[in-house]
C-alpha cells in the first residue's frame, strides 16, 4: 500500500464517472418504484421511480460507526444528493448475533451528525433487512426448484477439504445431484426445526472448478437456531450474508451498490444469483450493480470493529463516545465536526487503489473547518499569578477582544482586567534561553487587549518553584488607545482576571495510540503484535484550568479556539448550564510531526 499523495480532483471520481455515463445511456430509466422494497410484482405495480438512482449504506447493527464509515456515508448520500437520487439506510440485520438497538440508535444518530437523512418527500428509506427475510426464503426455494441450489450433508470439514485451492479445483459434493424434490423437503426441514445448527446447509450450484473460489458453490442458508432482534424465534435458518446483501440491493431497486474492495471477488455471486432470480420472474431487469473502492485506512487509530469492542469491553477507553476513540459518537464528543468530514472525504477522494491516510490529513481538515467557525476564547492551562503591583487594588477594568480575526462582523466581548491576573507558567522565564520574547526579569510584554507591562521580580516556594510574578504596568498603552503603540515589545501574552476567571475541567486528549500502524508487524519471538501495545499512555490529561468568564456561559457541543492553545468544545455529556467542562479537540499545529 502506497502512501496517497496527490488526491483525486474533487468531485470528480470513478463511481461519479460511472453514474454519469448510466445516467447518459438511460440505463434505469424504465425502473419502477412502489414506494416500498418489493419483488417484481411488487414493483411493476408503481410509478416510474422518480429518484434518477438510488444507493445505500447498509451498515451492520453490532457495533459504532468509525471514521472509515464516514467515507462512505459522504460517498453513498453524497452521490445521492447530487445525482437527484435517494440514499437508503438500510440496518443489514440478517445475522442474528450480536446485533442490538443501543446499535441501531447510535448509527441513525451519526448519519444525521452528519448531516443526512433518509426522509424523501413522504417516504422513510430507512430499512431493516430482517424484513426481507420472508423473500430470500422464497429465493432459495426458487434457486431449488430451477436447480441451482441442493442441500449439502457434509461437515464443515469435508467441505473446507473439497473447496479446493487457488491452484487446485474443487471436488464435487456427494450430495450434489440430489433431486430438486429432495432438496426442497430437506431445505423445507431446516426451516422447519427438523435438523440440528451446522447439520445441513444450502448451497448454489454453480462450479466446484471455478478459477473464482466464491463461486464454487457458495452457501446460502445455514441451521443456526439463534433469536434475532427483529424477527425473534420466527427462523431456525438464517441467510448467508453473500446471498442476502445483493437480494436487499435487489428489492430496494437500488441502482449503485457500493461497497469496499474486499467484496470485489464476491461480485461474479452478486451478478449470477440476481439474473436467476430474474430468470424465475423474481426480480426484473435493470438489476443493481456492485462497485468497489478502497476503504479508508488511517494512521494512529483501529477502525476494525472487532478492536474497538476490544477497546471498550475491556475498559481502554470510557465507552464508544470516548473522545479518543475514532468512533462517529467519540469523535463528536471530541469536538470533531460534520463539516470537517465532509472536507476530509472530499480531500481523500475515492479510489480503487488501498491507501493509508495519515492521521494529521484528518487533523488539518478538522483545524481549517474550525479556525472558521470557532470564535476566539482566553483560557489559561497551567496558570501561575502575575499581579500588577502599581494597578489599584479594588479597580475593574474593560478589555476588548475580538470574538474572531476573520470575522470582525462578530464583533467583540468584554475582559475584565484586575491587579492579579492568571497567566501561563511557560510565559515566564527567570533565566530566559536564546529567542525568548515573553516575561523575564525586567522585560517587557504586552498583555494581549491590554497593557504592557515591564516584569519586577518573581517569588518561589521552598523548592525553588516561581509562585508569583510581579510587574508593574504602563499607563498610556492600553491596546486600542491613541498611541498606545508608543513603547515597542516583542512578546504578546494572554491572561484571565483572578477574580473573574472560571476554574474549570479540561481535557487535554492526544491521540489514542502512539504507532502509526497499532499492532503491525512481528514482536521478536516471530507473534503477532497485539494492537494494545501500542496504547499511548498519556492519550488524556486533565486538569484546571483558568478560562475567562464568558466561558461559563458555553453551551454543550459549542466549540471555541482558545488562543494559542488550539480548538476546545464544551463537552457534550459531563457539561451543566453554567458549569461547562471542556474537551481539547486539537492543536493548533501538529506536535506529530516527525
Ligand atoms: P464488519 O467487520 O462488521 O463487517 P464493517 O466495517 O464492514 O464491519 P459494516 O457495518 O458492514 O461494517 O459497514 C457498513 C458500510 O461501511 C459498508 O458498506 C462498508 O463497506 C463501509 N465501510 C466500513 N469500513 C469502512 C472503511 N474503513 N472505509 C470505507 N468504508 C467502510
Ligand atoms: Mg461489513
Amino acid at each position: 500500500m502506497s502512501q496517497e499523495k496527490a488526491p483525486i480532483p474533487l468531485g470528480s471520481n470513478f463511481i461519479r464517472a460511472i453514474v454519469d455515463k448510466d445516467l447518459e445511456q438511460g440505463v434505469y430509466a424504465s425502473r419502477k418504484w412502489a414506494g416500498t422494497p418489493g419483488d417484481a410484482t411488487h414493483q411493476a405495480a408503481g410509478q416510474p421511480d422518480p429518484a434518477k438512482i438510488r444507493t445505500r449504506f447498509p451498515p451492520e447493527p453490532n457495533g459504532y460507526l468509525h471514521i472509515g464509515h464516514a467515507k462512505s456515508i459522504f460517498l453513498n448520500f453524497g452521490l445521492a444528493r447530487d445525482y437527484n437520487g435517494v440514499c437508503h439506510l438500510r440496518f443489514d440485520d440478517t445475522n442474528p448475533e450480536k446485533e442490538s438497538q443501543e446499535y441501531v440508535d447510535s448509527i441513525t444518530d451519526s448519519v444525521k451528525w452528519l448531516g443526512f437523512g433518509w426522509q424523501n418527500g413522504g417516504e422513510s428509506n430507512l430499512y431493516f433487512a430482517s424484513n426481507y427475510f420472508d423473500f430470500m426464503y422464497r429465493a432459495a426455494e426458487a434457486l431449488i426448484e430451477n436447480g441451482h441450489a441442493y442441500v449439502d450433508s457434509q461437515s464443515a470439514e469435508e467441505m473446507r477439504i473439497n473447496r479446493g485451492t487457488l491452484t487446485e479445483a474443487g471436488k464435487n459434493s456427494l450430495w450434489r445431484e440430489r433431486t430438486v424434490a429432495e432438496n426442497l423437503a430437506l431445505f423445507r426441514e431446516m426451516r422447519d426445526g427438523k435438523h440440528a445448527d451446522g447439520s445441513l446447509i444450502l448451497r448454489s450450484k454453480i462450479d466446484m472448478a471455478s478459477p473464482n473460489i466464491n463461486l464454487r458453490d457458495p452457501a446460502i442458508y445455514r441451521v443456526r437456531r439463534a433469536h434475532h432482534h427483529n424477527t425473534g424465534d420466527k427462523w431456525c435458518i438464517y441467510p448467508m450474508y453473500t446471498f442476502a446483501h445483493p437480494i436487499e440491493d435487489a428489492l430496494e431497486q437500488i441502482t449503485h451498490s457500493i461497497c469496499t474492495l474486499e467484496f470485489e471477488d464476491q461480485r461474479p455471486f452478486y451478478d449470477w444469483l440476481l439474473e436467476r432470480l430474474a430468470e424465475a420472474g423474481l426480480l426484473a431487469h435493470p438489476l443493481p450493480k456492485q462497485y468497489e473502492f478502497a476503504r479508508l485506512n488511517l494512521t494512529y487509530v483501529v477502525l476494525s470493529k472487532r478492536k474497538l469492542i476490544q477497546l471498550v469491553e475491556e475498559k481502554h477507553v470510557s465507552g464508544w463516545d470516548d473522545p479518543r476513540l475514532p468512533t462517529l459518537a467519540g469523535a463528536r464528543r471530541r469536538g470533531y465536526v460534520a463539516e470537517g468530514f465532509k472536507l476530509f472525504t472530499d480531500r481523500i477522494g475515492v479510489s480503487k487503489a488501498d491507501s493509508w491516510i495519515d492521521y494529521s490529513t484528518f487533523e488539518d481538515c478538522m483545524r481549517e473547518v474550525l479556525n472558521i467557525n470557532a470564535e476566539r476564547r482566553i483560557a489559561v492551562l497551567d496558570p501561575i499569578k502575575l499581579v500588577i503591583d502599581n494597578y489599584p487594588v479594588n479597580s475593574v477594568e474593560d478589555c476588548f477582544a475580538p470574538n474572531h480575526p476573520l470575522k470582525p462582523e462578530l464583533g467583540k466581548r468584554i475582559v475584565p482586567l484586575t491587579r492579579e491576573l492568571w497567566i501561563e507558567r511557560e510565559d515566564f522565564m527567570e533565566v530566559p534561553s536564546k529567542g525568548y520574547f515573553r516575561l523575564t526579569p525586567e522585560g517587557m510584554v504586552r498583555l494581549r487587549y491590554g497593557y504592557v507591562v515591564k516584569c519586577t521580580g518573581c517569588e518561589k516556594d521552598a523548592n525553588g518553584n516561581v509562585t508569583v510574578v510581579h510587574c508593574e504596568y504602563l499607563p498610556d498603552t492600553k491596546s486600542g488607545t491613541p498611541g498606545s503603540d508608543s513603547v515597542k515589545v516583542k512578546g504578546n501574552i494572554h491572561w484571565v482576571s483572578a477574580q473573574h476567571a472560571y476554574e474549570c475541567e479540561v481535557r487535554l486528549y492526544d491521540r489514542l495510540f502512539k504507532e502509526a500502524h497499532p499492532g503491525q508487524g512481528q514482536t521478536e519471538d516471530g507473534h503477532d503484535r497485539d494492537f494494545l501495545t501500542d496504547i499511548n499512555p498519556n492519550s488524556v490529561t486533565v486538569i484546571t484550568a483558568q478560562l475567562e468568564p464568558s466561558l461559563k456561559d458555553a453551551k454543550a457541543e459549542d466549540s471555541f479556539q482558545f488562543e494559542r492553545h488550539g480548538y476546545f468544545v464544551a463537552d457534550k455529556i459531563d457539561s451543566v448550564a453554567g458549569k461547562p467542562v471542556f474537551n481539547r479537540t486539537v492543536t493548533l499545529r501538529d506536535a506529530w510531526q516527525k
